[in-house]
């Protein structure tokens, strides 16, 4: 603290006006800090420590506005490492009291300039005025940089919240207004192949293309992240028309260093009354819109609307509520056969999820299985249902001497996941089921774009003795090469192919033809092949005669709970 004093009191000793011994300077700057320090940890925190030291250091130590500059530089740089403090809630006090000390050192030295005009004007006019012109200049600094970033020199996120807050107390302001924001990609990428100055340069250059854009001011809230304010707009399509002009203006390649850099943006956009809720919202909004235009594909925009917003709101309350609902066995596995089509008999049954959600109703996996793997809970959430289908294989094990196959789908996350095959073989062993009778469905998409880990697991599995099958076989392109090389023991052909056995013409005839290829490369690579989605009698007939293995529909069985399967034995 002495130290931190000492340092203080020697940074603005140059610009003091009143002559102190050394002493008296240390010992009034450690007062000082004393305070400040005091006034940073109080409860309840109170800025007005700050002002009562800003009037002080103007009234003994009476700087110069160098002196505040540097005080301020001081306080900023060096007090909380000083005090070992850190945190959020440190440097937002901090903040709070440095600008509390600036309003206190400037309304004295203006009180100051009023009080003592007569011992002022014996004093050199011309100094004078020049040490005032000097304040109010280090004021507009002081003030510019907490508005403006210090990057590009635009505007910033601070500075654009005043301004939407602004506009609905400002009589004078437009009744509606837009804002865009925009989300510039590939800056890390940058910043990670040619380093941060080419990053920094980047920026700087973007932020010259979008102050181009007409009728709007542009904005940097940090980072990536730039914004357009637009005052006056009559309806979201202005606003959406500037997000464009942005997006065209940001597509021309940048020029950084001598390289020749593409840079793709993506913009989100509100547009509403001023009187609309509170302003300072929009951002929130158009961030939220910015989020959908990234997840559509990126170099596109998208306008706020609230009925996205409630369905994603839906969304993601769904999505927390898994867990509780995992806890509560709110999760359970429909059960659906799958025929040997020469003899008829039950060969397999697939797990499918269901969720017993308590006031939506029985929700099926397509509202649900891609939440979970998008928050990762898919991992939990599909060994659960792995063990239920591995006991429920059990129990039928014990009550028929031919029990089937249970098939558990896997989703790309679990694929991906390095300790799958070790959870699986702990699963088998805790229910005692061998691993022969557990079959795991994996789509060709996901096999396809596997890599590493993946196919390490796919190989455990395989190893443990567990089947492997790829689900929705011929929508992706799996090389047949490639195919060869996976340890997989069948393959389940898609759909909408056995569908397209009941159309007539040539698409019925193409998907027959297809089928029929299916087969055979199922076969010349030793695996079994599944017909799924078989609703018709013709459908089935068509696929016994093309020589299919196993099928799979509603025509030979809906997805059941399992005490409806085998009611029969
Ligand atoms: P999938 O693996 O292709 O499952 C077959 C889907 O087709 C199931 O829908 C099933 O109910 C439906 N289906 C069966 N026969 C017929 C038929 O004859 N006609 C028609 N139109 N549909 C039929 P479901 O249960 O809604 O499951 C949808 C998808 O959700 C599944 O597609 C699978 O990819 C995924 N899924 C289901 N359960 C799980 C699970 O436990 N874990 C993971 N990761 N994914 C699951
Ligand atoms: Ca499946
Ligand atoms: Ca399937």
């Amino acid at each position: 603290m002495e130290r931190f004093a000492r340092a203080w009191g020697q940074a603005v000793h140059d610009a003091s006006y009143v002559l102190l011994t050394r002493a008296e300077r240390e010992a009034f700057f450690l007062d000082l800090s004393e305070r400040l320090a005091q006034a940073l940890t109080a409860d309840p925190f109170d800025a007005v420590g700050g002002y009562r030291v800003g009037v002080d250091l103007a009234n003994t130590a009476a700087i110069a506005p160098e002196g505040l500059g540097r005080t301020v530089t001081m306080l900023t740089t060096r007090l909380l490492s000083t005090l070992d403090l850190s945190g959020v809630v440190s440097r937002e006090r901090l903040a709070a009291l440095v600008e509390a000390l600036t309003m206190g050192y400037t309304a004295t030295l203006h009180d100051r300039t009023l009080d003592q005009q007569d011992s002022l004007r014996r004093a050199d006019i011309t100094a004078r005025s020049e040490a005032e012109r000097a304040l109010r200049r280090s004021e507009e600094r002081l003030r510019h940089a907490a508005l403006h970033d210090a990057l590009t020199g635009l505007p910033n996120r601070t500075q654009l919240s005043h301004w939407l807050s602004e506009l609905r107390t400002d009589a004078s302001a437009p009744g509606r207004f837009g804002l865009c924001l925009i989300g510039v990609d590939r800056v890390r990428a940058v910043n990670n192949s040619l380093g941060y100055a080419a990053g920094d340069r980047l920026l700087r250059a973007v932020a010259e293309r979008l102050s181009q854009v007409p009728d709007a001011v542009a904005c940097h809230l940090g980072g990536d992240e730039f914004a357009l304010l637009i005052r006056g707009t009559t309806n979201a399509e202005d606003a959406a028309k500037l997000a464009d002009r942005a997006l065209v203006l940001l597509r021309a390649p940048f020029e950084v260093d001598g390289h020749e850099l593409p840079v793709a943006a993506s913009a989100g956009v509100v547009e509403r009354a001023v009187g609309d809720g509170d302003p300072v919202d929009a951002i929130r909004a158009a961030a939220m819109a910015l989020h959908w235009a990234k997840d559509d594909g990126r170099d596109r925009w998208r306008v706020f609307d609230d009925e996205q917003n409630a369905r994603d709101v839906a969304r993601y309350r769904l999505s927390a509520e898994m867990p509780g609902a995992l806890a509560r066995g709110e999760f359970a596995l429909a059960y659906q056969p799958m025929v040997d089509l020469t003899t008829g008999a039950v060969v397999a049954v697939e797990g499918l999820a269901r969720w017993a959600h308590p006031e939506l109703g029985r929700l099926l996996p397509g509202r649900f299985i891609g939440l979970a793997e998008d928050s990762g809970f898919i991992l939990p959430l599909g060994m659960h249902l792995l063990e239920q289908a591995c006991r429920q294989a059990m129990q039928w094990q014990n009550v028929r001497p031919a029990a089937p196959v249970v098939s558990v789908n896997l989703a790309a996350r679990q694929l991906c996941y390095p300790g799958l095959a070790a959870e699986v073989a702990a699963v088998l062993d805790r229910v005692g089921l061998p691993s022969h009778r557990l079959q795991l469905e994996i789509t060709e998409n996901d096999v396809m774009t596997a890599e590493g880990d993946a196919v390490r697991n796919l190989h455990a599995l395989a190893g443990l003795g567990v089947r492997v099958v790829l689900d929705d076989f011929g929508t992706g392109y799996c090389g047949l090469a490639y195919l060869r090389s996976l340890p997989v023991h069948g393959i389940k052909v898609a759909r909408p192919f056995v569908a397209g056995l009941d159309h007539h013409g040539a698409t019925g005839r193409t998907d027959e033809a297809i089928l029929t290829s299916l087969v055979h490369l199922g076969h010349t690579l030793d695996l079994s092949v599944t017909a799924e989605g078989i609703e018709t009698s013709h459908q089935l007939d068509r696929l016994r005669a093309i020589g299919c293995d196993v099928g799979q529909g509603w025509l030979l069985g809906r997805p059941a709970p399992a005490g409806h399967l085998f009611t029969a034995t």
